[in-house]
């Protein structure tokens, strides 16, 4: 690991499995018994606002009962070392709705998908921190307006701060991908935009993924287990 400067780190629901959260396309039938798409596009909070509704009230409840794991304070060590070494940048870009990273203590953690304990009125375009649930029709605390959402990018919708991430890919001497199956785009192309600026890349995950021939390498396993040894291998490099 020769010179590492600038790391680029995605994360996605794999890395919050051992904590409790399902994935995404996991055979346990994550999202109860709905397709995604039905609970997670505007089109089905235009038709059904209370089922999506009552879908993120359950995945915010989820949250915040959930705790971090091994591999969540690994990056959070990474993030405080890189961050106390000049001339050196760390991203961490999350497709996950949790804040598993920041409450682990990481703090240069981006929500590319939105966050499920924050919500985003239409009518006034604030966002708010929200523990609470949204079934019930609570007024924005801005406004007044019973027209908040989750703060949730659903499919069809623009990925948050696209031009931030692709900045921090330009710069990436590591690219790393972690519990993400590499089937949901923009995200799953991030490799092949690391990889043309000359990053080398690297995916850590259960099972090999999508798109796991753009690697230069795939470490197979449980992220509570990878994740910790490669950042121990990250920071011993370093030194
Ligand atoms: P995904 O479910 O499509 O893929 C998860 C990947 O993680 C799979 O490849 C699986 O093999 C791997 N995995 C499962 N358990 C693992 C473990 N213990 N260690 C390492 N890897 C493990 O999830 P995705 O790629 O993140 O899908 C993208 C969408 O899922 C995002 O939009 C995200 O917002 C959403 N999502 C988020 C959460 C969360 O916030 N915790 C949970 C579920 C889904």
């Amino acid at each position: 690991m020769a010179d590492i400067r600038n790391i680029v780190i995605l994360t996605g629901a794999g890395i919050s499995a051992e904590s409790g959260l399902r994935t995404f396309r996991a055979e346990d039938g994550l999202w109860e018994d709905y397709p995604v798409e039905d609970v997670a596009t505007p089109e089905a909070f235009r038709r059904d606002p209370e089922l999506v509704q009552r879908f993120y009230d359950a995945r915010r409840a989820g949250v915040r009962e959930a705790q971090p794991n091994p591999a969540h304070e690994a990056l959070a060590r990474l993030d405080r070392a890189w961050a106390q070494m000049p001339g050196r940048e760390l991203l961490i870009v999350t497709q996950n709705i949790d804040d598993l990273h920041e409450r682990a203590g990481a703090a240069r953690v981006l929500h590319m998908h939105g966050e499920a304990l924050s919500v985003w009125c239409m009518a006034c375009d604030a966002r708010h921190r929200w523990e609470g649930t949204l079934l019930d029709g609570p007024p924005c605390p801005s406004c007044g307006a019973v027209a908040l959402r989750p703060d949730i990018v659903w499919f069809g919708e623009m990925p948050y701060r696209m031009d931030e991430i692709f900045a921090a890919l330009a710069r990436a001497d590591l690219f790393v991908s972690i519990g993400t199956s590499g089937a949901v785009y923009p995200a799953a192309g991030f490799v092949q935009q690391a990889a043309a600026h000359g990053a080398r890349t690297v995916e850590l995950n259960l099972e090999r993924s999508q798109g796991s021939h753009w690697f230069d390498e795939s470490r197979l396993g449980p992220a509570s287990v990878l994740v910790p040894a490669w950042v121990d291998e990250v920071l011993e490099a370093a030194r």
